[in-house]
């Protein structure tokens, strides 16, 4: 996300002072426009602006744009923020990846208080990515933590005060079905052990709530696939947590890939991995986790395959080592290295592991560019560069973009660029099962 004009005009190399924009649009984008935080044109990218941008305003801080071949709006005389979006409505103009609040706030226009729909959400599971996530909701304007349910009394003591949550919205894992007399609470966010997950969303489905699942959704595709029937026989949307999906650097490569700036993608790289520490944890317990690595950080290379490629894998092969039998028992991987074929003639070369700190890269390569993501896929800050330079987007909150994301997904049926829905969610669960199979079998799997 830019948070000015001149930082996303300096992004790619225009000079502000003289900055006039032509945008074309179809009108059929404004109502997403305005209720989106991103404004992203469907068919305006930046390669293609490029030549749609002039540099004719002889005035310093005067910036123009021009919308639909002819009409000028020069939104620093505009009064107010109203003002600023109705002349924005009446267009199908978009900047990439600039909020709109961002664009008057350049104008130097006042912002008002969000007044749009807010998720009302409770978390079940009140663990350290559950607090991670409860806090970055404080930044987010559409979503808002209403509610708990735990199994440890003094935890829900703990948020309560802590974010002020009544009585008569926390629950334990034996009474939480009652949520659904619960008018207060809009969807529940699953942040359990992954072995957890699919009986905890099937029960918030048939207590007629939202569900929010962190990854992986599942132990396996079938398991996903369950819960996907479940949500949509309950008429309940069913999202994944994949903060990835809405990260700005994340994105502007994922843009540049489908305006072709990287040429035909030949290959990805992905390595995701850090030291497993308390050989206590539920992550290294087959029941609970599913797996080892690959469910736990290894799925970040299979999901981010997925979207920097931008294809469905058609194959994989997989191969795996462990070196700590005694940390690492029977079905808890610690290291696998994997290939992905994909339909182009891509492939995707990853490594998953729980036995090596500081990996976490991403690298993609194409006939006519490349980009390369390190750290790739971490809390932030994200670090990126293509071959035309350093993607300046500035931090995000992961968590609180998503909330805010995932609230207009499911109040007001936004699709997002990169898929976060429970079908996403089954895709890579496939791919993982195939990646367990392969590594078995030392064959190549067809998907
Ligand atoms: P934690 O162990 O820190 O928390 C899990 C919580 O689940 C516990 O605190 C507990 O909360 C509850 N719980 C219920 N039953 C059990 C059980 N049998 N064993 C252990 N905990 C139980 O895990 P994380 O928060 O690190 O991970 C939770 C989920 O979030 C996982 O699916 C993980 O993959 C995902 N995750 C996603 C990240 C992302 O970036 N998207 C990052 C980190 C994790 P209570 O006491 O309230 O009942």
């Amino acid at each position: 996300m830019y948070h000015s004009i001149k930082e996303w005009a300096s992004s790619i190399r225009l000079n502000i002072p003289s900055l006039t924009i032509k945008f074309r649009g179809n009108g059929k984008h404004t109502k997403t426009l305005l209720r989106s935080e991103f404004l992203i044109a469907k068919d305006t990218r930046i390669p293609h602006m490029n030549s749609e941008l002039k540099s004719t305003s002889p005035y310093s801080s005067l910036i123009v744009i021009l919308v639909n071949d002819c009409t000028i709006i020069n939104y620093k005389h505009m009064k107010s923020r109203r003002d600023f979006l109705q002349q924005l409505s009446a267009s199908a103009l978009a900047l990439p990846f600039l909020p709109i609040e961002s664009l008057a706030a350049t104008a130097g226009i006042k912002d008002e208080p969000y007044q749009g729909p807010i998720l009302r959400v409770a978390i079940l599971g009140l663990g350290s990515y559950a607090s991670r996530v409860a806090e970055a909701m404080k930044e987010s304007k559409k979503a808002k933590l209403v509610g708990v349910i735990s199994g440890t009394p003094a935890k829900i003591k703990d948020w309560q005060a802590k974010y002020n949550i009544p009585e008569k919205n926390c629950y334990n894992y034996e009474n939480y079905d009652n949520i659904k007399n619960n008018p207060d609470i809009d969807a529940v966010y699953v942040i359990t052990p992954n072995g957890l997950h699919k009986e905890q969303v099937i029960r918030v489905a048939k207590a007629g709530k939202h569900a929010i699942c962190e990854k992986p959704m599942a132990l396996n595709a079938k398991e996903g696939q369950e819960m996907v029937d479940a949500c949509k026989k309950a008429n309940v949307k069913l999202l994944v947590g994949y903060r990835m999906h809405f990260e700005p650097k994340t994105l502007e490569i994922i843009n540049m890939r489908n305006n072709g700036e990287f040429g035909k993608v030949l290959f990805f790289q992905g390595l995701c991995g850090f030291k497993i520490g308390d050989p206590s944890q539920w992550r290294l317990n087959k029941k609970l986790a599913g797996g080892g690595s690959m469910m736990d950080i290894g799925i970040y290379a299979v999901n981010g395959a997925r979207y920097m490629i931008g294809e469905e894998p058609v194959w994989v092969t997989a191969h795996e080592t462990k070196t700590n039998t005694t940390l690492f028992k029977e079905g808890v991987d610690e290291t696998i290295q994997f290939e992905l074929g994909f339909p182009s003639g891509a492939v995707a070369s990853c490594l998953s592991t729980y036995a090596m700190n500081n990996l976490d890269r991403f690298f993609l390569n194409g006939e006519k560019g490349f980009a390369e993501m390190q750290p790739s896929t971490g809390y932030g800050p994200i670090k990126g560069h293509t071959h035309k330079g350093e993607l300046t987007h500035p931090h995000v909150t992961h968590q609180a973009v998503q909330m805010d994301e995932m609230s207009s997904i499911i109040l007001e049926n936004k699709k997002p660029l990169v898929p976060v829905d429970g079908e996403e969610g089954v895709r890579d669960l496939k791919i993982i099962d195939a990646i367990y199979a392969a590594a078995k079998s030392g064959q190549k799997v067809k998907l």
